[in-house]
């Protein structure tokens, strides 16, 4: 009986240290990765009912370099941290900005994408603001726990609504219940494109920059995942320049 609590104890412990590692990933055959799809073109659902984008095309080359399946968790912004830190995924792949707030929970992987906040509104209406100071007395939706529900909090006397979908805040926009919506420059410029009743009103220079989220101490697979962004980087120039010149070096 004693032997069997030793045994399941120890295949507990095994569990708990090696869970999200390269290993247990590799064995488990799928990489997971979470991911909040309101957020074109980095992750959207398609027609076809498919979560794609450019974060998930490089969530897909991380799992083909590991030679596993992906599988894309949908789950709120502001719960991708916590499902981090709880093991439920491996990865954070959701255009999150690097911040010294959640560099102290989780890491990051290499900077892949530099953003900038913007301010969308109703086109042809009078309200066109030009900086955050404009919001002052306005109704502005958000994203729960996003860098724009940051610089908006920072502004007094804003009325801010904030909600786990962009989609949601932009129903809100089109309803006439808020004045604006600040989110990343590029999902703006993507909003507005399929939307055209909204225009980007200005551009908030943040110098964000977005990174990978991996569990804190997961060094191996920081690692990798920065190999596979630093390889992505090259171009086949600078493959051959590697190929012929640095590594006679
Ligand atoms: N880049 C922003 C942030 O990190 C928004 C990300 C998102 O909504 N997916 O907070």
């Amino acid at each position: 009986m004693k032997k069997w609590v030793a045994v399941f104890l120890a295949l507990v412990i095994v569990g708990v240290i090696f869970s999200g590692t390269l290993a247990e990933i590799k064995e488990r055959g799928k990489l997971i990765v979470g991911t909040e799809p309101t957020f074109p073109p980095f992750e959207y659902v398609n027609e076809n009912n498919e979560i794609v984008g450019f974060d998930i095309d490089i969530a897909q080359k991380i799992a083909d370099e590991l030679g596993v399946e992906l599988e894309i968790l949908n789950l709120p912004f502001d719960s991708l941290i916590p499902a981090l830190i709880s093991d439920k995924i491996d990865l954070i792949v959701a255009g999150m900005t690097i911040t010294e707030e959640r560099a102290k929970v989780i890491d990051f992987s290499i900077p892949y994408f530099n953003a900038n906040q913007a301010i969308v509104v109703r086109d042809g209406e009078p309200f066109m603001p030009q900086t955050l100071g404009d919001l002052k007395g306005k109704k502005v939706a958000v994203q729960l726990g996003t860098t724009g529900d940051l610089v908006v909090s920072d502004i007094s006397g804003v009325t801010i609504t904030r909600f786990q979908k962009f989609t949601d805040a932009f129903l809100e926009l089109q309803n006439k219940r808020v004045d604006a919506v600040v989110l990343d420059e590029a999902v703006a410029n993507a909003y507005v494109k399929t939307f055209p009743k909204f225009i980007v009103a200005a551009v908030i220079d943040t110098g964000e920059k977005y990174g990978i989220g991996v569990k804190k101490g997961n060094e191996e697979l920081l690692e990798f995942v920065n190999t596979v962004i630093s390889n992505m980087f090259k171009s086949p120039y600078d493959l051959l320049v590697e190929k012929w010149f640095e590594e006679t070096k």
